[in-house]
């Protein structure tokens, strides 16, 4: 997988910033074929090219060279992309549009009249998702989740479903294997999960000391600033990886799991330095094992990829496999089980009118599975997807895949 070069923090004084350092080379690889339109949310809802992600690039080509002017008009291409990078994964021609966006999307934030609703959305990320113990001390889980606008929660003013105590490391930091030490892992506990989905974060926990794992929680780990990145605050993410780095350089760990796939994606990118260290929870637990499961299942099961795992990572079998692996589970597919739902991280607050509109056809879709739960393993698509099926009345669950798979491996 491609990764940033480091990016320098703060960013370069005149020129154009970031933007200045996309290169020529990585948006010339768009041959503008047309074979990623079909698979782009935005370009499906409107038919429109200026809503494709040939169109962005070539945007983003006229802004580079200085052939079309900055329009505020013209930055709304821009901010009405998901970042969810399904063009990515299908263009033959490998354009590397993640990275291109991010740099986009920061030289748009760079160069734009700020709004107050953007001002706000970046302060919220920098001051409160970005320093946890503020986070923490922010309160209830629903207005921590409204202030970081995480989801359609923020419209409608709907509470959360499951208001549980936050997810707790244990004392000392170490979580240790259950049976023979096999390997010792480091665990992103992060900034969102821990406070809206601690269940998620305990089954992914327990799984691992099942497969031998001794699950190491570093206390100066800070969140990993994957949502400011690809809000295009791209300084503030790269002060927080060099925070992290402070941290990971010289500790021993075989490899850091991430149970969220925005943050997992983020960390591969953008992280160079951890050198293929990183791991989905789906992909690691594949990759070593789990003893045989204890128990039976019975439900139906559809599956959403998070985009962040399946597009950007490129993980689609290994959570199938883990669900597969539990005995009596039904598993059927979803219609375009890899279009983005909608939540994109701060997209479904900051452009609801178009989240909406992708989440009804996601929502179609799940529908007519018929299934009892629908699995995923990213934190803005559980809350998405349980936002929109309490909409429409609907009783599937959704679960993350380390719970529903901890229902059967642990007692
Ligand atoms: S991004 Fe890739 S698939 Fe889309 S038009 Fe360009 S070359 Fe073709
Ligand atoms: S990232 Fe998603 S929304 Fe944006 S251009 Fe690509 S497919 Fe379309």
């Amino acid at each position: 997988m491609d990764t940033h070069a480091p990016l320098p923090n703060p960013p370069p004084e005149g020129g154009r910033g970031y933007f200045e350092r996309l290169s020529d080379d990585d948006l010339a690889t768009c041959v503008h074929c047309g074979l990623c339109l079909d698979a782009c949310p935005t370009f499906r809802q409107t038919g429109l090219e200026t809503e494709s992600p040939r169109g962005r690039i070539y945007l983003m080509t006229q802004w580079k060279r200085g052939s079309l002017p900055f329009t505020e008009d013209q930055a709304r291409h821009i901010d009405l992309c998901l970042g969810c990078r399904t063009c990515e994964a299908v263009c033959p021609s490998g354009v590397p549009y993640g990275r291109i966006i991010e740099a986009g999307r920061a030289e748009v934030e760079r160069l734009r009249k700020p709004s107050p609703k953007r001002w706000i959305a970046r302060t919220a990320l920098r001051q409160l998702v970005a320093k946890p113990r503020r986070l923490r001390s922010f309160g209830a889980a629903t207005k921590a989740a409204q202030a970081v606008g995480l989801t359609s929660i923020v419209r409608s003013g709907r509470q959360l479903p499951h208001m549980r105590p936050r997810f707790q490391p244990p004392t000392g930091g170490i979580a240790p294997p259950i049976g023979e030490r096999k390997h010792r892992v480091a665990f992103l506990v992060g900034c969102v999960m821990p406070i809206l989905y601690p269940q998620s974060h305990e089954a992914a926990v327990n799984l691992l000391q099942l497969a031998g794992c001794e699950v190491w929680f570093p206390r100066a780990e800070r969140c990993c600033g994957a949502l400011l990145a690809h809000n295009g605050d791209l300084e503030g993410a790269a002060g927080l990886r060099d925070a992290n780095m402070q941290v990971y350089r010289d500790a021993n760990f075989e490899a850091l799991i991430v149970d969220s796939a925005g943050c997992g994606s983020h960390l591969k990118d953008f992280y160079p330095e951890l050198n293929g260290r990183v791991k989905d929870l789906s992909e690691w637990l594949v990759e070593i094992g789990l003893p045989a499961p204890q128990r039976e299942v019975k439900m139906r099961v559809t599956y959403q990829d998070a985009c962040h795992l399946a597009h950007a990572q490129r993980i689609r079998k290994q959570p199938r496999d883990l669900i597969r692996a539990v005995p009596g589970v039904e598993f059927v597919e979803m219609r375009h089980p890899d279009i983005c739902c909608g939540a994109a991280g701060l997209y479904s607050t900051l452009e609801p009118a178009m989240s909406a509109r992708i989440l009804q056809e996601k929502l179609d879709d799940l529908e007519s599975t018929h299934a009892d739960v629908v699995v995923t393993a990213n934190p803005g698509c559980q809350m998405q997807l349980e936002s929109g099926l309490r909409a429409r009345g609907s009783t599937m669950r959704v679960e993350h895949v380390s719970e529903l798979v901890a229902r059967a491996f642990l007692h």
